[in-house]
């Protein structure tokens, strides 16, 4: 089956290829198709924005669609960022910026425990579906790593003593958010193409 993902992220579209192996379902990038509007995402919620991404590019393009929406949950700061995850440290979206100001929030903080949500959006045959995955861990006092996107040089899994920013990509997608949420998004089309 093949699926528009609606996303401009391509460290998302590499990751999630991988996870997705090609096998239940093949994905083609809005680079691909020479869509570079961008999607205001001015939902509250992560289930909101992955809604406003998947929508926009259905009623617009139509077809089989794929959206998500990911964020870091931070305990001590009542789980912000959140769905402004991106923005958190300013509009200009800069990764390195948002890790300054979540370690600097941090430094006072004894509980260090986040997770990171991702929620999935799917328009298959001109019906919706909605997959969530988590992943618990803490954030480290520094950045341990250069690997991955995003908040990954500083956010240490469950049952890890490395930040994602070490780990392998195959590690990291076996036991992450997204990883998870795909797995799920996954089983659920096999299933499909069974019956
Ligand atoms: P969005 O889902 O593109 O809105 O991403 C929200 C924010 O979380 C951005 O700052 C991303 O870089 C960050 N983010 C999303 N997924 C990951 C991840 O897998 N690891 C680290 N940071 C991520």
């Amino acid at each position: 089956m093949k699926f528009i993902f609606a996303t401009q992220n391509q460290n998302k579209v590499k990751e999630v290829s991988k996870i997705l192996d090609n096998k239940e379902a093949i994905l083609i990038s809005l680079a691909e198709i020479g869509y570079t509007d961008d999607i205001a995402e001015t939902g509250t919620t992560l289930n909101e924005n992955a809604w406003i991404k998947a929508d926009t590019i259905h009623t617009t393009l139509g077809g089989n669609v794929i959206a998500e929406d990911t964020g870091l949950e931070v305990t001590a700061i009542d789980m912000a960022p959140g769905v402004y995850s991106a923005r958190y440290a300013g509009p200009q979206k800069n990764d390195q910026d948002n890790i300054n100001k979540l370690l600097d929030t941090l430094k006072d903080k004894e509980d260090r425990s986040a997770r990171f949500r991702t929620v999935v959006a799917v328009w298959l045959d001109g019906e919706r579906h909605t997959f969530e995955g988590i992943v618990n861990g803490t954030i480290a006092h520094e950045r341990m790593g250069t690997g991955g996107f995003g908040y990954d040089p500083v956010f240490i899994p469950e049952g890890h003593d490395q930040s994602f920013g070490i780990l392998s990509a195959k590690i990291k997608n076996s036991i992450s958010h997204r990883g998870r949420a795909f797995t799920a998004v996954k089983e659920f089309l096999a299933k499909i193409s069974e019956s």
